[in-house]
This record gives structure tokens, sequence and C-alpha cells, in this order.
């Protein structure tokens, strides 16, 4: 666990009593500040009563506190600002994240930090792997995993990498990251952000205090991005590296067939078939492995390490997570794909697909997935989305009506060894948030593990 000491004899406030708030309660208090907590749901201040924590109801006054630590979760601006941070708002008062008050913490540790719309996880947990594989002391969170004050302190030799949301970048004022990795931008969570504009400058900030030492790895695959990077590179303060999984580009690194290229010092490399990469399935994750090799690059790994530490990547659990092969069957978990744009990337990666769908709908159904339906041998359908995605695959995709994951599997199972051909894919992509039937994502894609590891069948 971090201590944070910057602010000693003083009266720090911190909103939000999850886990990240309770984590950056306790790194306060242990560096010596006096610690004023609130959370306006009556568990959590139960919850932080009982470790210790002096309540006060932020709300009505911040009780003379030097900063407010604020919870990703918690608006201060859009669509309206807590109380609590009008309060701070109006005093002066600062308002931060605990990305901060790990920054200010360990001013001598390397910070890589990855934001984007799309891959965050996923390139945070290659790019960690990567830095572990070619021996670097480094520890990984921040929105992904464990909260940031819950990292091991690492001091001089140690990197942290850290997956930044723009929640968290809006919170954030002294980080200046050694690598700042920007993957994409697509409009999401606009409300919080006052519209695309307020959302892209959260995004730049990963950019902030950049100077020539520093590098900016910058995917060029949306518009909003390349303008980001043609305003990097004008701006001229730090290396400004670009990445794609799309096409060539001069000086950085991108996929095209499948190869990874390394044009860093322009000699245009080819560096890795992405098929030796298996738990790195489709073109986005060309994206991110290309920025993730781009990132361990600036961080001084060599080349041949980086590509081996590629290699073998255990992948993240519920994201095209592979699962089991029984019988030639393979079973890929992808429940993290809540919506119809993250079903997509995986529909692209098989053909024979016996597809299990549905849980609560999103508004844009599956209609966008038209084009991909001829991959989907046969389809499954749970949860509340069930009847909607009926009617969008009648008289194009042969489907059941499961109802449940555990009648979906029985049933894709049972269709999927009467395919002909190998290579017969059952694949949970729901295009659907659980919370229906489930906890969360994670609790689908673990009970579907779970219900594949116990059946019957001979294992490859
Ligand atoms: P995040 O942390 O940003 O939500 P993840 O790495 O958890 O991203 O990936 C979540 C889903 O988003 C994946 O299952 C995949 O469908 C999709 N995805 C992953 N990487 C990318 C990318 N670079 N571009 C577009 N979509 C992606």
């Amino acid at each position: 666990m971090i201590e944070v000491d910057q602010f000693r004899n003083q009266t720090i406030a911190v909103l939000g009593l999850a886990r990240s708030g309770l984590a950056a309660a306790e790194a306060l208090k242990r560096g010596g500040a006096r610690v004023v907590a609130w959370d306006d749901a009556a568990a959590r201040r139960d919850a932080a009563t009982r470790v210790g924590f002096e309540l006060v109801d932020l709300a009505a006054d911040l009780a003379g506190a030097k900063a407010l630590v604020l919870s990703p979760g918690i608006p201060h601006t859009f669509p309206q600002p807590h109380p609590a941070a009008a309060h701070a708002k109006a005093a002066g008062v600062p308002i931060v994240g605990d990305i901060e008050l790990l920054a200010l913490a360990q001013k001598a540790a390397r910070f890589a930090g990855i934001t984007g719309t799309n891959g965050k996880s996923t390139t945070t947990a290659l790019t960690a792997h990567i830095l572990a594989k070619t021996g670097r002391k480094v520890a990984v969170g921040g929105n992904l995993g464990v909260p940031a004050l819950l990292l091991e302190a690492l001091g001089t030799d140690g990197t942290y990498v850290l997956e930044l949301s723009s929640y968290q970048l809006e919170l954030t004022r002294s980080l200046v990251l050694d690598v700042a990795v920007l993957l994409n931008i697509t409009p999401d969570h606009l409300d919080r952000h006052g519209g695309i504009e307020g959302y892209v400058a959260a995004k730049r900030r990963l950019f902030h205090g950049q100077s020539t030492q520093h590098t900016a790895v910058v995917g060029v695959d949306d518009d909003i991005c390349r303008g980001i990077f043609a305003a990097l590179k004008e701006a001229g303060k730090q290396r400004v590296v670009p990445i794609s999984a799309q096409g060539r580009v001069a000086g950085g690194v991108y996929m095209i067939d499948g190869t990874l290229i390394d044009d860093l010092d322009g000699a245009a490399r080819p560096v890795l078939a992405m098929a030796e990469a298996p738990r790195l399935p489709g073109t986005h994750n060309g994206q991110n492995a290309a920025a993730a090799y781009a990132a361990a690059r600036a961080l001084g790994c060599e080349a041949d390490a980086v590509v081996r530490a590629i290699t073998t990547f255990p992948g993240l659990a519920h994201r095209q997570e592979w699962v089991a092969t029984i019988d030639g069957v393979r079973y890929v978990n992808d429940s993290k794909a809540t919506n119809a744009d993250a079903a997509e990337k995986a529909l692209v990666c098989y053909d024979d697909i016996y597809w299990i769908a549905g849980g609560k709908p999103k508004e844009d159904g599956i209609d966008p997935l038209a084009p991909l339906f001829p991959r989907i041998r046969h389809a499954f359908l749970i949860g509340e989305a069930a009847p909607r995605f009926a009617h969008t695959l009648d008289g194009k995709v042969a489907y059941d009506m499961s109802g449940t994951l555990d009648a979906a599997v029985a049933a894709a199972r049972h269709a999927a060894l009467n395919d002909r051909k190998r290579g017969a894919v059952v694949l949970l992509s729901p295009a659907c948030a659980s919370f229906d039937q489930f906890r969360d994502f994670e609790d689908r894609g673990d009970q579907f593990r779970r219900m594949v590891e116990a059946l019957p069948g001979r294992r490859a």
C-alpha cells in the first residue's frame, strides 16, 4: 500500500468510500493527514466508521479541507457537480483523484498511462506483462483491477502501468507520464463530459506536462486521435509515436496483413506474425499490441524481448478468453462485450460460430452486426433481449430461444458437435449488459467458464 505524506497535519476530504476511496483515505491517514470522509450511501459510511474514519457530510461543509479527493464515479462538472465538488470549486479547494495522490507519493517512479475508448485493459495488462517479462519491477492498476493506492510502493527503479479513464484524467494535476498511450476515441460517456469536446479535452490531459524525455504513443485509426497526433507533433513538446492496425505509419508501429511492423527507426522491420500471439486475436488487438510494443520500447525494452513477451501474453478474462477446446469445439468467453460494437470485434475473428447472445439490451440492438451473420451457424438467445434479437435474426440466422445461459451452453455444444467442419466455436459474446440475470459481466463470464469446464469430452 502507498503512503501519501504530502498532507501531513492537514485536513483532506475524501468523498466516495468504495474500494479506491477507502484506499485513498487509508493512504492519507498513514501519511499523517486528518481525513474527513463521506459517502452518500449509509452502508459505505458505516463500513468507513467501522475502520475508524471520521465522517463529515461534505455536501454541507468541507470541514476546512485543503483538498477534496473524489472517487471517479462522482461527477464534478457534468451532468451536475456533486454538492461537495461545487463547494470545493467555489472555495478554490483542489479536487483530485487517487491517481494524483499516487503521482505525488511516488515521484521517483516511472509512469506509463493508457487511455482510449476501447482496449485500455488489454493494453495495460499487455504492457505490464512485457515489462515484467523483460525483468522490470512493475505494478499495474488504476481503473483496471487494483486501485492505485493499494499498489506496492516501487520507488526509483519501478514502473507503474496505469489504466486511466477520462474521469481519472480530469482529477489529475501533477502526474507526468514517461509514456502516455492514447489508443482511440469514439464518442462514449458524453453526458459526463458535456459533449465530445469535454471528452477529448479529458483524454488530452494524458499528455499534460510531457517534455523531450517523454513519449506519447497515439493510435491514428480514428479522426479524433489523428487530429490529436498532428497537434502533438506540431507542438513538438515530447516524442510522438503513431500506431495503427490499419496501415503504414512512418516512424511508428503498425500491423499490416497480420504482421506487426516496427518502423520506430525508419527500417520498417517485421517483428511478429500476430498468429503467434493467439491470445490477441483480431484487428483491434493489433492496435493494442502495437501500442504496448511502442510503449515498452519507449521504456527501453529490447525489441526481441518485447516480441517474445507478446507471444506469451495469457490474455485477460472475459475478453475473447479461450476457455477450453473439447471434442474439437472451441469455447470462448467474451462476456465483456456488452454492446454490438464490442461483439463485432469477436464475431469477425471466427467462421463457424455458435453464438450465445442476449441479456439486458442496449439501444442499438444487433442490427449493425448483420454483415457478420453469415459467420453464425446458429444463435442461442438468452435474457430480456432474446425476443428483440430473434426479430433481427429472423430469416437470416437460425436461432433457439434458450432463455438461460446453461440451456444455451448445452444446446450450443450439441449443435457444434454436429458440425461437420472442425474448428467450430461456441462464443459467448452477448452484445448486452448482464444485469437481468447476472451480477455483472464478470459473474456472467465466470458462470460460463464453470459450465464449460464441467462439460464432458476430450480436451485438447
Ligand atoms: P476497455 O478497458 O477500454 O474497456 P478492454 O481491453 O477491456 O477495453 O476490451 C473490451 C472490449 O473492447 C474487447 O472485448 C473488444 O471487444 C473491444 N476492444 C478491445 N481492444 C479494442 C481496440 N483497440 N479497439 C476497439 N475495440 C477494442
